[in-house]
């Protein structure tokens, strides 16, 4: 995972560093969002996401603050702002952890302590799963994924993080490490058939999904 997605910290307190939700950098400063518009050799700038608005902030190549300039014509929405990042954050968690999602969502969202104004803005956790879904290159990849989403659509919701883990999960391994993540998985599959987690239709659609990544 590179930096600027892992990481939304930055030098400068004000200064937030994510990532679109189609995958491009951003920036979040004073609680107004901004997408990169131009890079040079010593400087980006980053234009308000809000369209006809116009201002602009100046960052050296390293992502530090050098100034902004102009007046927002719009105000902010700190409550945006804190579930954009609690979505990473979740995001981030879902993609390196084996936690089920429906547990990460939980987790984060009481860490989070957030306004009642934020709270309506969250997704719901089945909003949340469906999202990472289809925002994923891998569930065009494999068609088997199809037959899972259909499978698991008929199912009861809790039931969906599954599929995001499992999906999370066939971003591609570092090749020493193939074997031991594929190992993993299959068990944790097993486990939730043996536990009932899932029911036998899904453990083939799982199995199948995974021995075809394996193949590869
Ligand atoms: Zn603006």
């Amino acid at each position: 995972m590179d930096l600027e997605n892992n990481s939304m910290k930055n030098q400068h307190s004000d200064l937030l560093f994510g990532t679109s939700n189609k995958g491009k950098p951003i920036i979040i400063y004073e609680s107004y969002f901004f997408k990169c518009n131009k890079t040079t050799e010593s400087k980006k700038y980053w234009v308000c996401n809000e369209k006809a608005c116009g201002v602009y902030v100046h960052t050296n190549i390293n992502g530090e603050f050098i100034c902004i300039k102009g007046d927002h014509n719009h105000s902010s929405n700190p409550d945006e702002v804190t579930v954009k990042l609690l979505r990473d954050k979740m995001k981030e968690r879902i993609l390196v952890e084996t936690t089920s999602i429906t547990k990460i969502y939980d987790e984060e969202i009481v860490k989070a302590n957030i306004s009642k104004g934020a709270t309506a803005l969250i997704p719901t956790v089945v909003e949340f799963t469906h999202n990472l879904r289809f925002s994923s290159r891998l569930s065009k990849k494999h068609p088997n994924i199809w037959c899972f989403i259909q499978l698991i659509q008929s199912e009861h919701v809790r039931f969906e993080h599954i599929l995001i883990q499992l999906e999370a999960g066939t971003s591609p391994p570092k090749q020493s490490k193939k074997n031991i993540s594929f190992q993993k998985r299959f068990e944790t599959v097993k486990e939730r058939f043996v536990q009932q987690q899932i029911n036998a239709n899904e453990l083939s659609s799982s199995l199948s999904l995974l021995i075809g990544k394996k193949k590869q």
